[in-house]
């Protein structure tokens, strides 16, 4: 059974759902680095004012805040652990890969999924999140709107402030730069542990795939 395992993906490609399963599949945390630097902004502390700074704008933090954010959490939660949202650029994995190499615990699944630009911007226009337990619904499908009580938790819901098309943009435009290649780096250092899945199918079904890597360790 997969112990570490990353999962890449532009915005809205549900990452996050698929990491939540995969945690309580395996019995591992689930950490989103867009989560946590969301949840220091509601906090006020001086880190998540200054990531506001940068994701508000649809621009990535820098690396040295992502890779701080992320060793921090690892050093309290072990390396056992479903990444969603780190490494989003090739110096974090490389810094990734360090530290796991340091602690004899490598990466042994990534997981890239991959969503085209139309189904994008949908999913992201109509999303709606908790900010208090992280949970996303869409306006369309669960006939939500903004302030209606979240349904895992009841927490009002809201938009995301880099969930405007503005913002949106940004994102996707860096998404290509700067993440689509993390997914490459992957091929050329570890071809064997990279697996491309659509996520334009249902959750179930693109769950049901990346479960069947997650069992075989000769997949
Ligand atoms: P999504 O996957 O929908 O883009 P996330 O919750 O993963 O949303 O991330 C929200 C924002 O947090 C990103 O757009 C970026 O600004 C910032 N962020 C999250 N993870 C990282 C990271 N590893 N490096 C730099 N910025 C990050």
């Amino acid at each position: 059974m997969k112990r570490r395992i990353v999962l890449l993906g532009p915005p809205a490609s549900g990452k996050g759902t698929q990491a939540d399963r995969l945690s309580t599949l395996l019995g591992i945390p689930h950490v989103s680095t867009g989560a946590l630097l969301r949840s220091e902004c509601t906090r006020g502390t001086p880190l998540g004012i200054e990531a506001d700074s940068w994701t508000s704008r649809g621009f990535l933090v820098p690396d040295e805040l992502a890779i701080r954010v992320i060793m921090g959490w690892m050093g309290e939660h072990g390396t056992n652990l479903v990444f969603d949202g780190f490494p989003r650029s090739v110096p974090q994995a490389r810094q990734l890969d360090a530290a796991l190499a340091s602690v004899d615990a490598p990466l042994d699944l990534i997981i890239a999924l991959e969503l085209g630009d139309a189904e994008i911007l949908r999913r992201v226009t109509s999303r709606l999140t908790c900010l208090n337990c992280g949970a996303t619904f869409s306006t369309s499908l669960h006939g939500l709107a903004v302030k209606n009580p979240c349904l895992r938790c009841g927490s009002p819901l809201e938009r995301r402030n880099d969930d405007s098309q503005e913002a949106l943009e940004q994102r996707m435009k860096l998404y290509r730069e700067l993440t689509l290649p993390v997914a490459d780096y992957y091929g050329e250092t570890v071809p064997n542990l990279l697996h491309r899945i659509s996520a334009d199918q249902p959750s179930d079904a693109v769950f049901e795939q990346i479960t069947k890597f997650v069992h075989h360790s000769d997949l």
